[in-house]
């Protein structure tokens, strides 16, 4: 079985700023244990929910910006056990891990050493992390070299598309997912460059035709203008069984993809 854990489902900067919603990424269980864009608060909330850092097998960063990249160096200290061992993966775009312009590097050379292997990565690559494979998609975003991941699941294909706005590019890339994680920075009618909007999503899950589309990444006016709400026109236009993320939601994929609430341990 395949499990999906929302340790955030803020996005943009003010939403992460003040904390509109939490901002720690996306923990995939999936044979290997992937902690994706681990935004501000990530090692927080994996605490709370008692999953251990140790057991961590690939950290990914889509881009750099911080509300995807702030925790990745103190999540590659717990995978490595503070450099007590020397494992696991860190794949990000070459903006995150080289340093690219105005971008990053968003992860020192030391945690960059520390691990097992270290990929800086463009659209259109496979890699694995264990026996698990995972390939990159183009975005449209204002960092340039921003990737989205694809995860090829012995139960089907998670697609998370990351920060873009939409282009014939990116959109084709995502055929074929099972699950499609969006994110949605801004709701109906609120429309900015480089991000998804509602109709956004709804154009894109229309698409693709997933079995499930996720919507997550809210920015504040998105939270503020009712995301229940946004999901339901995204179901209505695309006929897609749609899901507005909240904190700390799982998903479970399996024959049937069934949501529920992870439980505090602290
Ligand atoms: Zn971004």
């Amino acid at each position: 079985m395949v499990r999906i854990t929302f340790l955030g489902t803020g996005g943009g900067r003010f939403a992460t700023v003040y904390q509109v919603r939490h901002t720690g990424g996306i923990y995939i269980e999936a044979e290997v244990n992937i902690h994706l864009d681990p935004g501000p608060g990530a090692v927080i909330n994996l605490n709370q929910l008692g999953i251990d850092p140790a057991s961590t097998d690939g950290v990914l960063v889509s881009h750099c910006h911080p509300d995807h990249y702030a925790d990745a160096e103190v999540l590659i200290e717990g995978m490595t056990r503070c450099n007590f061992s020397h494992r696991g993966l860190v794949a990000g775009s070459r903006s995150v891990i080289e340093g690219i312009n105005d971008h990053g590097p968003a992860i020192s050379a030391y945690h960059r050493r520390i691990v097992s292997e270290c990929l800086s990565l463009s659209p259109g690559e496979r890699f694995n992390v264990g026996k698990l494979e995972v390939r990159t998609t183009p975005t449209s975003h204002s960092d340039a070299e921003g990737i989205g991941f694809r995860f090829m699941t012995k139960n089907g294909i998670i697609s998370y598309v990351s920060d873009s706005e939409m282009v014939d590019e990116v959109i084709k890339a995502h055929k074929g997912a099972r699950m499609l994680i969006m994110c949605v920075t801004r709701p109906l009618g609120a429309r900015v460059k480089y991000h998804m909007s509602t109709e956004d999503a709804a154009a894109l899950a229309n698409e693709i035709k997933p079995e499930v589309a996720v919507m997550t990444h809210f920015g504040s006016k998105f939270v503020h203008d009712d995301p229940e709400k946004q999901a339901k026109f995204v179901q209505d236009k695309s006929g897609i069984r749609t899901i507005p993320a909240v904190d700390f939601m799982r998903l479970s994929m399996l024959k049937g993809i069934k949501k529920s609430m992870a439980h505090f341990q602290k």
